[in-house]
């Protein structure tokens, strides 16, 4: 179905897309494809493709890439033509500034149109950044052409396509969901099970975010769910805490699936199994809280303050979630 997204790209003109146009169209729409959801029918399937892409951390908009001609057919923001994705994905302070989302590329080379003038800093950072980007854009009397940068050889192909969703899919792995832990930390470590957290790496891959990816706890790595829950020194430290308060083995693993996965592989009562499972999403949901704490609210790194948190969090979950009065290591 990805394929129709390339004709609708590339058969402009043609009447099926005519037919698509008159039916879906809407001026103030800036989807990627015209659709007016209250329409059913397979066009409405073909557009919730972006959707399914984007449970595989696939963004369809940056698969099909415009070259400018004349820029009357590739649109400013919401298409692909320029640097390394959509200008919208790529400014988005300027994007919730601009008065026509849909504008064309030829229309707003010239000419900016902004519901008020930019003034905070990432707006300025941004009319900077892009600004810069556009400037080296000169139209020319010919087409705009569309290509499939994936593929070598330019055009849509369905094999390629499905090479894609090879490469990046992330196989569907049920997670255990485990009834001791408040519903927002199961879906946390959902997410972080399938590397779909919003760590720098994952914003970059999705195309939301350039720039430095390196772990801002210890500035050593690239961060995604398998460095920030693992590797990082934080997670390195606090699982041997961990370990040594359980009294189990050192916690090695490799990947957050292994991680969830280390109670299983540990001789000990149900009981034991099931308050280990609990400390480690404990444990994750600490460093992950941490991590934002220090990105998001300018607080210092504080390695030994991690375990302690675990700790309270632990005894707070099996006092009123597995409604336990005592603590023994055999529940
Ligand atoms: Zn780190």
């Amino acid at each position: 179905m990805a394929k129709w997204w390339w004709r609708y790209k590339t058969e402009k003109g043609s009447v099926w897309r005519n037919v698509v146009d008159a039916t879906h169209f809407n001026q103030n729409s800036w989807g990627y494809l015209p659709i007016k959801k209250g329409i059913s029918g397979s066009w409405n399937m073909i557009n919730k493709l972006e959707k399914e892409f984007a449970t595989r951390n696939l963004n369809i908009r940056s698969l099909i890439k415009g070259s400018c001609g004349n820029g009357l057919d590739i649109r400013f923001w919401v298409d692909w033509w320029v640097g390394d994705g959509p200008l919208m994905e790529c400014y988005p302070a300027l994007f919730a500034l601009e008065k026509q989302k849909s504008v064309l590329v030829a229309e707003r080379l010239t000419v900016w149109d902004w519901r008020r003038s930019p003034i905070s800093v990432q707006e300025l950072v941004e009319l900077q950044g892009c600004s810069t980007l556009v400037s080296t854009t000169v139209l020319l009397p010919t087409v705009d052409k569309w290509s499939w940068p994936s593929s070598p050889d330019g055009p849509f192909s369905v094999s390629q396509c499905r090479n894609l969703l090879a490469k990046y899919a992330v196989p569907f792995y049920p997670f255990s969901w485990f009834k001791w832990v408040p519903r927002k930390v199961s879906v946390f470590a959902w997410r972080a099970e399938q590397d779909r957290l919003p760590t720098y790496n994952g914003l970059k891959r999705r195309r939301i975010l350039s720039g430095s990816s390196l772990c801002r706890v210890c500035g050593d790595g690239e961060e995604d769910a398998a460095h920030l829950f693992n590797s990082c020194v934080a997670a390195a430290l606090l699982w041997q805490q961990i370990s040594s308060w359980c009294r189990i083995p050192p916690i090695y693993a490799h990947t957050v699936r292994d991680l969830f996965d280390v109670p299983n592989h540990i001789g000990c009562s149900a009981g034991k199994k099931d308050l280990i499972k609990m400390i480690i999403l404990a444990g994750t949901w600490t460093i992950w809280k941490m991590r934002n704490e220090v990105i998001f609210q300018g607080k210092r790194v504080n390695l030994q303050g991690l375990f302690g948190e675990v700790q309270a969090i632990t005894f707070a979950w099996v006092k009123h979630k597995a409604k336990k009065k005592e603590w023994t290591w055999e529940m």
